[in-house]
This record gives structure tokens, C-alpha cells and sequence, in this order.
């Protein structure tokens, strides 16, 4: 079965794309097959945190039916499936959106995951990719501004049947000026999926155009998205990565054996 999960917030910068990659990241590292689309059809910003594909084929030649969108699909050197969008304005304004759905539906089977990064607001956009999707992440800082946007993105799911999974609270820093988990959930009414520390390596990540998981995987935040990944997939973060390892050391032994 494929999952159609979006990742959104209303508020910009709250962490978005790079939770929807990092997660991403995360479940392929636990041998989930999964694909992370620029489903920002009008800013598109997956490149600017992974860099550009040689291949420049995109989301938006899919949805302006010059491509298929199995095409469009890249292979990133993280090891992340991407379908990127293009970056250039022109495109993005000729960009149709109420397409989506019917074009994402022939990635069904592909993929066990298909994470759909989202733009920011609440307009006409967000909601034609909600409408797309099974599930929403909703992704929110612990302040007041962001978790308002979060609550107004919760209502659009419901009201057009996506089921909102829970929040992941990213930049958190410990500090007593920042909202508290328990008012988040308070007033969001739904449950927490993972937290994500404010991190260092997350900017020296983008700086190198790689997900944190990859280029910092004991990174406090790495940690934190596979933590994010495991309670996705309903497994215990220790377990899986334990199962991981022993299994990786396994196909090792065997390998050298001949025997693989
Ligand atoms: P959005 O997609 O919601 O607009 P981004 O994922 O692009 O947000 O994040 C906005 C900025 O915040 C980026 O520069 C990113 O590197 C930074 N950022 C996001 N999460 C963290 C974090 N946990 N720690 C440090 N910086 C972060
Ligand atoms: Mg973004």
C-alpha cells in the first residue's frame, strides 16, 4: 500500500522541508521504499536544500503533462528518491495544481511512503495537496505564531478529509521562554510524533546540500528524526536500529562468504 503523507505548518520556516527530507532519509534508512516530492509547486525549495539534479525534470513537467511523473524521479547521492519542482517563476505560474492529484496517483505501488513537502499558507494550493494526500505531519515550532498556523492547517485537513497524524515540534531549545509541549498539544488536540532540537549540524547540512541524517547521523536532530521515523512506522527506535545493524553485520558475513 502506498501512504500519501504530507508535511505542512501554514507558517514559513518552521521546518518543513527539512523534516520532510530528513524523514525521508530516515525511513529509506530503515529500508522503507519512500519518495519526497517538491510539492511547493509555486516556491519550490527541495533544491535549495539537496542542490540541483542534472536531469532537470520536474514535478512541474509532470503536471503540464510533458513528462510522466516516474520520470521525473531522481536518485539523490544520500540515497533519498526526490521528484524536485522548478525553481524557475514562470514555470511555477503556469504550474496546475488541481492536476496533482490525478498525476500523483500513478505512484501508486512505487513507494510504501510518499512524503509531499508543502508551502506555506493556508490558500488554495495547501488545500488541493491536502486533498491529495491520506495523511498530514504537521510541523510547528513551540511559539505562539507558529502553533496559531499549525491549528489553522489541522481545520483545512479535516475539512477536506486528510487525517492528521500528529505534530512534529522542530527548533525546540529547551528554553523557558518557548511554549511547552503540553500547551502545544493543548491546544492542537493532537499528538506529539517526534521533537526536533534546535541543531547546529541541520545548517551545516544545507550547506553542503545533504540531509543532516546522512552527513550527521549521531546529530542531536538526526537522532530525532530517526526517533520521528521509528514512531511512524510503529517500531521502537532502539529495536529497529539494532535490527538494522545485526542485519547489515549478517549480509557483511555473508557476503564474505559467497554466500550473498
Ligand atoms: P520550511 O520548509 O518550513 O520553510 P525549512 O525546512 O526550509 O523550513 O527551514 C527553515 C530554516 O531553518 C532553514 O535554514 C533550516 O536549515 C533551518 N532549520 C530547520 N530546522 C532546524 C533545526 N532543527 N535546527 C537548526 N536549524 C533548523
Ligand atoms: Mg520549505
Amino acid at each position: 500500500m502506498t501512504r500519501f503523507i504530507a508535511v505542512a505548518s501554514g507558517k514559513g520556516g518552521t521546518g518543513k522541508t527539512t523534516t520532510a527530507i530528513n524523514l525521508g532519509t530516515a525511513l529509506s534508512d530503515f529500508g522503507r521504499e519512500v519518495i519526497v516530492i517538491d510539492a511547493n509547486v509555486s516556491k519550490p525549495n527541495i533544491s535549495l536544500h539537496l542542490g540541483t539534479p542534472k536531469l532537470r525534470f520536474t514535478l512541474h513537467d509532470a503536471l503540464r503533462g510533458n513528462k510522466h511523473i516516474t520520470e521525473v524521479a531522481y536518485l539523490h547521492p544520500s540515497g533519498l528518491k526526490v521528484i524536485p519542482g522548478n525553481i524557475s517563476v514562470e514555470e511555477a505560474d503556469k504550474a496546475n495544481i488541481h492536476r496533482l492529484k490525478e498525476v500523483l496517483i500513478d505512484l501508486v505501488g512505487t513507494s510504501e511512503i510518499i512524503l509531499l513537502d508543502l508551502s506555506s499558507g493556508v490558500g488554495s494550493e495547501v488545500e488541493e495537496t491536502l486533498r491529495a494526500s491520506d495523511d498530514l505531519i504537521v510541523v510547528t515550532n513551540p511559539e505562539i505564531p507558529a502553533v496559531a498556523d499549525a491549528l489553522k492547517i489541522i481545520r483545512i485537513a479535516e475539512r477536506v478529509g486528510c487525517n492528521v497524524l500528529g505534530i512534529v515540534v522542530n527548533r525546540v531549545t529547551g528554553d523557558k521562554m518557548e511554549m511547552m509541549l503540553k500547551n502545544i498539544v493543548d491546544i492542537l488536540q493532537k499528538p506529539i510524533l517526534g521533537v526536533i532540537p534546535e541543531d547546529i549540524s541541520v545548517k551545516k547540512s544545507l550547506a553542503v546540500k545533504h540531509p543532516v541524517v546522512y552527513t550527521h547521523p549521531r546529530a542531536p536532530s538526526s537522532v530525532a528524526f530517526k526517533k520521528l521515523a521509528a514512531k511512524l512506522l510503529g517500531e521502537s527506535y532502539k529495536e529497529t536500529l539494532e535490527k538494522e545493524e545485526s542485519q547489515s553485520m549478517l549480509n557483511y558475513v555473508l557476503k564474505g562468504l559467497g554466500l550473498k
